[in-house]
């Protein structure tokens, strides 16, 4: 990546491999090459410290997946200028893979090793702002004894058929670039440990002894900060909601090797083996907390039709899902139905492929209330996926695929009754026919790009509704 931009250098230094060793590696051989400009020529005029703030109407991102390119003009911020993260590793990313037999995905990937040392891999997306970050650096329940996770990456995945047919996966970066509201010792404390030091924060607020705040850092704002306009700031000044200390989207830029739950192979090149893929958005209502694919085909329209609603607020707006595809639709670097086509055709070569899941952390009962304690606890429905994946849970046919019992999941220090459990689970004809109306829509859209085993999945989910 060419940029004019220094807080850019800085930014990629830790987000991705650079400098000497780099260059002696890749010598000759084929590379992307990224073009970035924040847009502001100087032309006489003096320099701005956010310069792209100036043009707001001249700004392209652009990705050329024909000869794999990159140009980026006008933004100097995240995706738009780190070009190696969503511009490469997925967009000109998923177009390579197309092209080459495997798979750039929206992935975190993870280590989960049971009390015996066996290792198991998983790998999952989730849209932005679905918990990516958090199940990454997840911290197993007191209850779940002997259990560890391990974080290989908590974003990004690259999936490559290895020897074996199995289908191995590398974290194409080398830090994290997380959404800073909301991260606290209390929701993500391994996070909070991996931004002590060398860690770039954008858009934060700056507290009077020169440390950095966030919205949900802490449950009480400090008396008074420097905000993220770099204007003097007081709690009462945020009393609408609308005037908070730190950028919404503010962000933390952390080297991978600052993570305290690292996994000692995430930087193995032949990638580690996939056992699960799981996919999960975010959704209030009729969404069960998880439930297993039938098969490859039935999985890849799983993971097809995931959403999150649009208004987490309205309980029975099933019909209201905004899809979100594999989490990849800002993603994909070309047609979306087409993208269905290879994931199916890649599970059609004989490859042992992992075996797919959809969860939802997210159900939420008649007053508003998550029905699902969420994070650490988590770790219950890994078990069970992995446990499935070696062949040694249960669990029992349903409408939407194949669902965990009450006693196919490990609740050893939770106290979560049957009665919850029932309810947290339940799937009702009548939404299931709404899914499958609202899946009949939005995959009109496609055409004839729309690959067969897709339109049979729903149809069969139809069916199952009558
Ligand atoms: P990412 O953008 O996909 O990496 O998502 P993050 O891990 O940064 O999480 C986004 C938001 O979801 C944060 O506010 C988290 O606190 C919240 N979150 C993550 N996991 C859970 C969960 O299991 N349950 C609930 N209720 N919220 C979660
Ligand atoms: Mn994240």
């Amino acid at each position: 990546e060419i940029t004019d931009s220094p807080y850019v250098v800085l930014n990629m230094r830790i987000m991705t491999r650079m400098g000497q060793k780099v260059l002696d590696v890749l010598g000759d051989k084929f590379f992307v090459p990224c073009m970035h400009s924040v847009g502001y020529p100087l032309d006489n005029r003096p320099d701005k410290p956010w310069p792209c703030a100036e043009n707001v109407d001249d700004k392209y991102i652009v990705q050329f997946p024909e000869t794999y390119e990159i140009w980026s003009f006008g933004s100097g911020y995240g995706g738009n200028a780190l070009l190696g993260k969503k511009c490469f590793a997925l967009r000109i990313g998923s177009a390579m893979a197309r092209d080459q037999g495997w798979l750039a995905e929206h992935m975190l990937i993870l280590d989960v090793e049971d009390p015996k040392g066996n290792k198991t891999y998983i790998s999952a997306a989730f849209p932005s702002a679905c918990g990516k970050t958090n199940l990454a650096m997840v911290t197993p329940p007191a209850g779940l004894k002997g259990y560890k996770a391990s974080t290989i990456g908590d974003d990004i995945a690259w999936i490559k058929p290895g020897k074996d047919g199995r289908f191995y996966a590398i974290n194409p970066e080398n830090g994290f670039f997380g959404v800073a509201p909301g991260t606290s010792y209390d929701s993500n404390p391994i996070a909070m440990d991996s931004i002590k030091k060398n860690t770039i924060f954008t858009n934060v607020a700056l507290t009077d002894d020169g440390d950095v705040w966030w919205e949900g850092m802490t449950k009480e704002a400090p008396k008074h900060l420097i905000d993220w306009h770099g204007n003097d700031w007081t709690p009462d000044m945020n009393a609408d909601k609308a005037h908070p200390a730190a950028h919404p989207n503010s962000r933390f830029t952390a080297p991978a090797i600052n993570c305290p739950t690292l996994d000692k192979d995430w930087e193995k090149g032949s990638g580690v083996p996939i056992s699960a893929f799981i996919f999960g958005g975010r959704l209030a209502s009729n969404f069960p907390l998880c439930y297993e694919a039938k098969d490859w085909d039935h999985g890849v329209f799983m993971a097809a039709t995931m959403g999150s609603e649009a208004t987490a607020a309205v309980l029975d707006a099933h019909g209201g899902i905004r899809r979100d595809p594999m989490a990849m639709k800002p993603f994909v670097g070309y047609n979306m139905a087409d993208y269905w086509g290879h994931w199916i055709e890649m599970g059609h070569k004989g490859y042992k492929v992992p075996k797919i899941f959809r969860v939802n952390w997210f159900r939420k009962d008649e007053e508003g209330h998550f029905m699902w304690p969420g994070y650490g606890d988590n770790m219950r429905v890994i078990k069970w996926i992995i446990d499935r994946c070696n062949g040694v849970a249960g669990g029992e046919e349903t409408l939407l695929g194949f669902s965990p019992r009450y006693e196919d999941i490990d609740f050893t220090g939770l106290d979560y009754s049957k009665e919850d459990f029932a309810k947290l689970m339940t799937v009702t004809k009548e939404g299931l026919a709404k899914e499958a109306a609202g899946i009949a829509s939005y995959f009109e859209q496609f055409g004839d790009h729309l690959p067969k085993e897709l339109a049979a999945a729903r149809q069969e989910m139809e069916d199952k509704s009558k």
